[in-house]
């Protein structure tokens, strides 16, 4: 693929998360995050369910609001402006704002059902961007060319295999060029022969030097590709490193515990 590298404006982290804390009600799900996503590089999650890794990507794409600590995109508060010590509430615009340079991936594709591979990926730059349709029918195309569904434009997503959906998604949120994409668990809902063409995709994506954030149970691919990773469990970052020495010697026993249950 030929994404270009986008490059943050701060010259700084990609992501900061600094005692990022999250609540539902009276359940504490993040207790204080503190990570950091350095532009470039794919930065793998894992941990057992229910341990928040879904809640911490949706926090960094405005899908939740923190409770307390700080959370940065390319050196920018994330739904806030401080002034004066406090924390103010962006406006609907600004969050649309932000959102627009941050691509997401979901374990279920969550396609639009009575589009086209081509209308779904032209879909956000015509209506958010105001792309002209030709224009973003011809870029939509090329992405769709370049996750290897040239020949799929026209089909529907109920005549598109898992694997073949999930890739038009990742082209879909190509389209409005981000600088950053989440995964999260993007093969989970997978049948195993079609997790492959998904991860291959990613990888090239990796290559290109996208940002990629990704929540995994794809061991073999945090190994290969990941830059960094952290293991999650409830609510904390209980280990982080590079991802083949987190994975071949885990220095915690919740670590090892989740390690030996997965891999
Ligand atoms: P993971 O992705 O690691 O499996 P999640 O971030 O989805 O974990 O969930 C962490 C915890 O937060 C779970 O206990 C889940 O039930 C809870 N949770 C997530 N979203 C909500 C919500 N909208 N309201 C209440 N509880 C939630
Ligand atoms: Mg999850």
């Amino acid at each position: 693929m030929s994404t270009s590298v986008k490059k943050t404006e701060s010259g700084g982290p990609m992501v900061r998360a600094e005692r990022v804390c999250k609540s539902f009600g009276h359940v504490e799900v993040l207790k204080g995050i503190d990570l950091e996503v350095k532009t470039g590089e794919v930065f793998c999650i894992v941990g057992p369910s229910g341990s928040g890794k879904s809640t911490f990507l949706r926090c960094i794409n405005h899908l939740e609001k923190i409770n307390a600590g700080r959370l940065y995109v390319d050196g920018t508060l994330v739904g806030y402006r401080e002034k004066g010590g406090k924390l103010y509430e962006l406006r609907d615009r600004e969050v649309a704002a932000q959102r627009r340079d941050i691509g997401m991936v979901f374990q279920r594709f969550n396609l639009f059902p009575h589009m086209t591979a081509v209308e779904n990926v032209m879909e956000a730059p015509v209506q958010v961007k105001r792309t002209p349709r030709a224009e973003a029918r011809k870029r939509a195309a090329e992405l769709l060319d370049r996750v290897g569904l040239a020949d799929k434009i026209d089909s529907f997503p109920a005549q598109l295999s898992g694997g073949q959906q999930q890739r038009v998604a990742i082209a879909r949120a190509l389209a409005m060029d981000p600088k950053l994409m989440l995964f999260d668990e993007p093969t989970s809902a997978l049948d195993p022969e079609l997790v492959g063409e998904v991860l291959d995709v990613m990888k090239a994506l990796a290559q290109d030097g996208m940002t990629m954030v990704v929540v995994t149970h794809e061991m073999g691919f945090a190994r290969e590709v990941g830059d960094s990773l952290v293991f999650m469990d409830g609510g904390v970052v209980v280990e982080s490193g590079n991802p083949r020495d987190v994975l071949t010697d885990p220095q915690h026993e919740r670590t090892k515990s989740f390690l030996s249950k997965v891999l």
